[in-house]
């Protein structure tokens, strides 16, 4: 490795003042997931005081890094800014994004030049999109953004706000940006992954991401005279077998066509603080959730761009916030609480718990998440009064964090569960759903989960509340499972009858995105997994999973497609005022519910034995 050292500006502006050569810099995010607040935990974040949190993020303080890394580079020659896609998402800023566009326009205060889709950007359809898209856009504050693959041509009524947003070249398929006498042409990918994994892309189809790399890149060069080929590739780098590499879509990018100079990564969340390099032209990431803006400062001499200085700045307590930022921010809050909690009599500033310890949630890790998925499960037990409660673990989207004030916000604990939508209530989180499963089709199910993906390691495996079962991970896939015990730690375990033969029913719950998953198993695992989601009195309940299309690359048997209420109606559990119950509602109802408080009333949540109990136990 010869560079992506950091190189000072007086270095770098001799390489500036070099004859022949001209100097730029990139300044970058991916997967930011609407963390306008630092993480976490909420009430820890003091964007406007300075050294006295450890949270990590925040938009007012990204906001005032961004203003100030550009007027310093900026003597140097143009400075861009520029984002990989997943900018929404995961909080619940981002449940309210429909309603708000809030990530856009903060954005574009924050200065970003142009950003791309990246999948979770489809979570609430290509129509829940363009209402955000066109949010941002009336409020006069949007960037760019640009989705060179995404293809709207299907005639398709959910598709309509992206087209007009396209007729308005608010979303383009690619952009020119001259600036300090240099002109980038910038190409926006969401890579083979991202699209497998876009929930509900609703009409929305993607092109090959090379070939339209490749044939955008020629366009741009050709007929845009470009001097500087830039891609927004939302398809990632990750640590290859030997350890020390990388592999991805990002790297196959910058092989397969020459003429891209830069890829701005996104989609693995993988921090890279060294620039990959292809033939001297980089892939860089900044991991996730703006915890880091990527630095990238690159000269350009007779068309070839040489990597000149690269780092990660992490975006802390030492970087005061920008108060417009932040006033916006807080602006957005207040809203998001009125359009996402309000309703079910929650508040986003509220306190729902105190930890005395970090609850983890590593997906590479079941272990260490092992008492956070015990907590969530009990909770969907509690909230439906089903015998049997079940997720995988990937949909549980963060930890709790303890910080330094260990009390857990609705805003901390929303991101928990903030996935999908539902049947009869379309805000967003999902609502939970019920059926009624024989022994067998439980085995069936959680059989499935016990495959890994690779691309996605331990975010299938299965978390469960009201039974346990054990499993022989040697034993080929679908015949892992030895046992299944139906019961808990305080009545005790029975063994569940595994036979075809048996037809006793349990009652199950999960929620509705893990929901449509389990109704498309025969389908997904092309009938390796039988099973029939059931109503009490054993008639099937009704499912669309013919909306669930085949991978257009799959490397593993999960595919997602079609989620967004294909369930029907009366799988929905509903409460009392004849609303869904939502998932992010059974963990906070369990947990403002728990017997001990502290001195301010605050439920103490606590590791005891139930919490620690293995449910998914190796033999
Ligand atoms: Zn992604």
């Amino acid at each position: 490795m010869t560079t992506a050292a950091i190189a000072s500006l007086d270095a770098l502006k001799a390489v500036a003042a070099t004859s022949g050569k001209r100097v730029f810099t990139i300044l970058h995010t991916n997967d930011m997931h609407s963390n306008l607040i630092g993480l976490s935990p909420f009430t820890d974040y003091t964007p406007m005081s300075l050294n006295d949190d450890v949270t990590r993020g925040g938009y007012s303080r990204l906001g005032t890094l961004i203003a100030q890394r550009k007027k310093e580079l900026g003597q140097l020659g143009a400075v861009l800014v520029l984002d990989a896609g997943d900018f929404s998402m995961g909080t619940a800023v981002a449940a309210a994004t429909r309603e708000l566009g809030a990530e856009l326009q903060l954005m574009s205060r924050m200065g970003y030049d142009a950003t791309t889709f990246g999948n979770h950007e489809f979570d609430l359809g290509p129509d829940g999109l363009g209402s955000a898209i066109a949010k941002a856009a009336a409020a006069g504050f949007v960037p760019s953004v640009v989705a060179s693959n995404t293809n709207l041509s299907a005639d398709e009524p959910r598709l309509a706000m992206l087209k007009q947003l396209a007729a308005k070249n608010i979303l383009r398929p690619y952009q020119v940006i001259e600036r300090s006498g240099l002109r980038f042409g910038i190409i926006g990918i969401i890579g083979y992954d991202a699209f497998k994994y876009a929930t509900d892309p609703g009409g929305v189809t993607f092109d090959d991401p090379i070939a339209t790399a490749q044939k955008t890149a020629e366009l741009l060069r050709d007929r845009e005279k470009v001097d500087v080929v830039i891609v927004l590739s939302h398809g990632g780098a990750i640590k290859a077998k030997d350890g020390n590499s990388y592999v991805g879509e990002d790297v196959n990018l910058l092989k397969a066509v020459p003429d891209i100079d830069i890829v701005i990564g996104g989609h693995t969340h993988t921090a890279l603080t060294k620039p990959l390099l292809v033939e001297g032209r980089p892939a860089v990431q900044t991991g996730k959730y703006g915890e880091s803006l990527g630095e990238l400062v690159i000269s350009l001499e007779g068309g070839k761009v040489k990597v000149e200085s690269y780092r990660l700045i992490p975006v802390d307590n030492t970087v005061m916030g920008d108060r417009t930022i932040q006033q916006e921010v807080d602006r957005f809050l207040k809203e998001s609480s009125q359009i996402v909690f309000a309703s079910r009599g929650y508040s986003v500033t509220q306190p729902l718990a105190v930890v005395s310890e970090d609850w983890p949630m590593n997906y590479k890790d079941i272990e260490s998440g092992t008492p956070l998925a015990n907590m969530v499960t009990d909770a969907f037990r509690k909230a439906t009064g089903a015998d049997i409660a079940c997720t995988a673990n990937g949909t549980i989207r963060a930890a709790l964090i303890k910080g330094n004030s260990g009390i857990q916000t609705v805003y901390d604990v929303f991101s928990l569960a903030p996935l999908g939508s539902g049947i009869v209530d379309p805000t967003a989180g999902s609502a939970m759903v019920q059926a009624y499963f024989t022994g067998r089709e439980l085995k069936n199910m959680l059989e499935f989960f016990l495959i890994d993906d690779p691309n996605h390691p331990g975010e299938y495996f299965p978390r469960v509340s009201g039974m346990r079962l054990f499993y022989d991970p040697s034993r080929p896939k679908f015949a892992q499972i030895t046992a299944i015990e139906f019961g808990d730690l305080d009545r005790g375990y029975n063994p569940i009858d595994l036979s075809e033969s048996d037809s006793r029913l349990y009652s199950f719950t999960c929620s509705l995105y893990v929901g449509v998953i389990i109704a498309a198993l025969p389908r997904l695992s092309k009938g390796a997994v039988q099973l029939v989601p059931q109503k009490a009195d054993g008639t099937p309940i009704k499912t669309r999973t013919d909306a669930v299309v085949d991978p257009q690359e799959s490397s593993g048997p999960y595919v997602i497609h079609g989620s967004g209420g294909s369930m029907e109606t009366d799988s929905a559990v509903t409460s009392a005022a004849q609303k869904e119950v939502k998932e992010w509602q059974a963990i906070m109802d369990y947990l403002i519910s728990l017997p001990n408080k502290n001195k301010d009333g605050i439920s103490i949540l606590e590791k005891d034995d139930r919490i620690r109990e293995v449910r998914a136990i190796a033999v």
